[in-house]
């Protein structure tokens, strides 16, 4: 284990329920842009999180090589990052994380915060 660096985001985030840690800003889920469904939420920027090992993970879009994306303080499962697509359309996908669909419903809060 390393040095462990929490970054505070500044706008409306969302952060692990577990540990309130924050993890995504939500002006950066831009899933409306680009799929039709809501869920999940396709990021760009994540902070405080862990990769995990790299795997083929056949989706709905086709197959993929994706991470798990851990939460950096309590080590929650918060979704996954698209290492690379196969299919030559999802490859915009490639470098994004995905807020677990599940994680996002029940796990992940999202804070706004005023000040
Ligand atoms: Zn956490």
């Amino acid at each position: 284990m390393g040095r462990l660096f929490v970054e505070s985001l500044e706008g409306n985030i969302y952060s692990c329920k577990h540990c309130k840690t924050h993890l995504a800003i939500l002006e950066d889920i831009v899933s409306k842009v680009l799929s039709p469904s809501p869920f999940p939420s396709l990021c760009i920027y994540f902070v405080n999180v862990t990769l995990g090992e790299k795997e083929e993970r056949m989706m709905i879009t086709g197959m993929h090589i994706v991470a798990d994306i851990f939460c950096v303080r309590c080590g929650s499962i918060v979704g996954w990052k698209y290492e690379s697509a196969y299919e030559k359309s999802q490859k915009y996908k490639e470098g994004k994380f995905i807020l677990e669909r599940y994680f996002r419903l029940y796990s992940i809060v999202c804070n706004s915060m005023e000040h």
